[in-house]
């Protein structure tokens, strides 16, 4: 009896060990299988659920098993089933105020089943604009989709999302692809993308998402490629050379479960992992070393009282025009001193 209480006593700590901790903030990157969902929890435990995969009982257990007490909002990158699914137990659960979108209806059983749920929980809609939204003390700032984007495609009207906390920096894009992000690199002022410590592949790793010129202004640090077994070869290995380029470490919840990012007041953060395996694609790649600023071997003013320091410095012999040589240091005068 005793050993059944201290097993339940223990099973009860660690359900609680699973909740986000308060006064840091807290990114995990869900895994769901082939698709995206990410929880934001605050350091005052405010909570953002930013898509919620493809299932509505694999959202449940999340949310069972990460002990996630409230939401204050859910987003949906785009409509797709692969985001949006897992958000119906979520608004049902939670009756959250908002749903942050992108305003393109979808034309699926799915998203009619989510805006039921979301009338029923009296969720309102909030169009991605350039909104700032504070969750307690960490800033996200919504990038919604750029103008011109055809109208029906859900993927090319994802919502972007940067997360802020001290000088640490997070950015999800859901499954836009090179058009969309083309037309940001166009539009956002410089210096609003990167670099970022935590980075989600775009489009679970397609070959149409992330690019070279995207990358190079997003600069990540650490890529995560929310991914499950699928028919579309992703990640696609030019999507994960693409991160090995730019020098990311990469972590991918197929291999390695859900993928955790808990970031300190200030900005210092670590990511793990649930399953902690570490893979050869997330291995961080050094980026090629620049070449070291060519500096003369000794400053050009330096002097030397005597030989004794000459040779204490290991320059002995000095020959004339080195650095230290003078002709008090060569008595015989013939370009060497301090034989
Ligand atoms: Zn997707």
């Amino acid at each position: 009896m005793k050993r059944a209480l201290c097993l339940l006593a223990l099973s009860l700590g660690l359900a609680h060990a699973q909740r986000a901790p308060a006064g840091v903030l807290t990114i995990r990157f869900l895994d769901v299988g082939q698709g995206d969902a990410i929880l934001i929890t605050s350091p005052e435990g405010k909570s953002v659920l930013y898509d919620g995969g493809r299932s509505e009982s694999r959202m449940r257990e999340l949310i069972r098993q990460y002990d996630v007490p409230s939401l204050d909002l859910i987003a949906a990158s785009h409509g797709d089933a692969d985001h949006i699914t897992g958000l119906i137990p979520a608004a049902a659960l939670f009756k959250p105020r908002f749903l942050l979108n992108n305003g393109v209806a979808a034309t699926t059983q799915t998203w009619a089943k989510l805006t039921n749920i979301l009338k029923l929980a009296g969720t309102q809609g909030l169009p991605a604009r350039n909104q700032v939204l504070n969750l307690g003390s960490v800033r996200l700032t919504v990038l919604p989709p750029p103008a011109g984007m055809p109208a029906g495609d859900q993927n090319l009207n994802s919502v972007g999302l940067i997360v802020q906390y001290g000088s640490f920096r997070a950015l999800l894009t859901g499954d836009s692809e090179t058009e969309q992000t083309r037309a940001w690199l166009r539009t956002l002022p410089g210096g609003t993308l990167g670099p970022v410590d935590v980075y989600k592949s775009i489009h679970h790793g397609a070959a149409n998402g992330d690019s070279a010129a995207w990358l190079a202004a997003v600069q990540p640090r650490n890529v995560v490629v929310s991914v499950g077994p699928n028919n579309y070869g992703h990640p696609t290995s030019t999507a994960l050379n693409l991160y090995r380029k730019v020098g990311a470490a990469v972590f991918r919840t197929d291999l390695q479960g859900t993928v955790t990012v808990t970031v300190q007041p200030g900005g210092a953060y670590r990511i793990t992992t649930e399953k902690g395996a570490a893979t050869p694609a997330a291995v961080p790649v050094k980026p090629a070393p620049t070449p070291a600023p060519v500096v003369p071997a000794a400053p050009a003013n330096v002097t030397y009282p005597n030989c004794a320091a000459v040779r204490a410095a290991g320059k002995s012999p000095l020959l004339r025009g080195q650095p230290g040589y003078s002709s008090k240091l060569d008595r015989d005068g013939d370009g060497r001193a301090c034989e």
